[in-house]
C-alpha cells in the first residue's frame, strides 16, 4: 500500500549562520542585495530546524536568537489549543555558540518542554543565571550522550552525534592563535524507517563524520563558507573557516565533496552572509546544485 503521510517532516526555521542574512552591521554586497529586496538574495534567519515524527509535536534542533520570529512565521509551531499551548515538545542543543542557544531565552513563558543537550552545554546554561528564566518546575534539562538514543517526543528518537568542532567564541582563550578543538554536535532524528541528521557545524570531515551520516534519508550540513578564506578575502574578518570551526563547502575535503557522495536529500544550512551560494543565480550556487545538493532557505519543508 502506498504511504499516504510522511513519517518524518523537517522544516528549516533558519538557514543562515550566526548574524543571519542580512547581518545587522554588514554592508557587504550580498547583505546589501538582501536588504534591497532583490529576489535573488532571500533573507534568512539564524540556523534552526524543526522536526516532527507524528505531524503534531515538534522538536527544535538549535535554539537561535531568532526563535521567536521563526515560531511566528511557522504555523505548525503555533498553539493548537485554547489558552496556553505549544506543539514544541523539546529543544535539542548541538552547539554552545550564541546563535545555537540564545533562543532558549524567548521560550521563558512557563511553557513545559524538555531541553536535550550534552552535559557540557547544560553546565553552560546552569552557569549563566539568565537561563534561570526557564522555570525548572516546567522546563526539564535532560543530558544526552553521544550514540545513546533517547525518545525526545514528537514521535522521534534522538541520537546525539559528536562532530569535530571548536570551543564557542566567547570561551576562547584571549590571543589563542589556533582553533581550540572542542565539542560540537549533530542530531540524528528517527521516526519509523526514516532518519535525518542535522549538523550545522563541522570543523573537519573525517571517517567518523562519514560513518555518522551514513544511511540518513536527509542530511542538513554545515554550509557556512564557500571558501576557507572567504571572510578574509571580503575584508570582513581575520579568521579562516577552519579557525571558526567550519569546513568550507568547496575544494578537496570540503562539504560538497562529502555530500555529493551520499544518497538521499543533502542540504546545506548554517550559511554565512558572505557565502555566494545565498545568491540564487551565482556560479557557486550552480556548482552546488549540479552536485545534487540543495541550499536551505527559511520555511523549506522536507517530507520523508
Ligand atoms: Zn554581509
Amino acid at each position: 500500500m502506498q504511504r499516504q503521510t510522511a513519517e518524518l517532516t523537517a522544516v528549516v526555521l533558519g538557514a543562515a549562520a550566526g548574524g543571519g542574512f542580512p547581518q545587522w552591521n554588514c554592508g557587504c554586497a550580498l547583505c546589501n542585495l538582501a536588504r534591497s529586496g532583490d529576489p535573488r538574495a532571500r533573507p534568512a534567519t539564524q540556523a534552526s530546524v524543526a522536526v516532527s515524527g507524528n505531524g503534531t509535536g515538534w522538536v527544535i534542533v538549535g535554539a537561535s536568537p531568532d526563535l521567536r520570529q521563526q515560531i511566528l512565521q511557522t504555523p505548525q509551531l503555533w498553539p493548537q489549543a485554547e489558552g496556553r499551548h505549544s506543539p514544541i515538545a523539546s529543544v535539542v542543543l548541538v552547539g554552545g555558540d550564541v546563535d545555537a542557544l540564545a533562543g532558549l531565552l524567548v521560550l521563558r513563558e512557563r511553557q513545559a518542554f524538555t531541553v536535550y543537550a550534552p552535559a557540557p552545554l547544560l553546565d553552560l546554561l546552569r552557569a549563566n543565571p539568565i537561563f534561570g528564566v526557564l522555570n525548572p518546575e516546567v522546563v526539564r534539562l535532560e543530558p544526552i550522550r553521544p550514540q545513546q538514543p533517547v525518545d525526545c517526543g514528537a514521535g522521534l528518537r534522538l541520537t546525539l552525534l559528536e562532530m569535530p568542532g571548536k570551543v564557542p567564541l566567547y570561551m576562547e582563550e584571549p590571543g589563542a592563535g589556533s582553533a581550540e578543538p572542542g565539542p560540537t554536535y549533530a542530531a540524528r532524528l528517527q521516526a519509523g524507517a526514516r532518519t535525518i541528521v542535522v549538523a550545522p557545524a563541522c570543523a573537519n570531515i573525517d571517517g567518523d563524520v562519514r560513518r555518522q551520516l551514513h544511511g540518513a534519508d536527509a542530511v542538513f550540513f554545515d554550509g557556512t563558507l564557500f571558501t576557507d578564506d572567504e571572510m578574509i578575502a571580503a575584508g570582513l574578518g581575520i579568521k579562516t573557516g577552519h579557525r571558526m570551526g567550519h569546513v568550507p563547502v568547496s575544494g578537496p575535503g570540503g562539504s560538497l565533496e562529502l555530500l555529493a557522495g551520499l544518497p538521499g536529500r543533502r542540504i546545506l544550512m548554517h550559511i554565512n552572509n558572505t557565502n555566494p551560494i545565498l545568491l540564487s543565480d551565482s556560479a557557486e550556487r550552480r556548482q552546488v546544485e549540479a552536485a545534487g545538493v540543495e541550499v536551505a532557505y527559511d520555511g523549506m519543508e522536507v517530507r520523508l
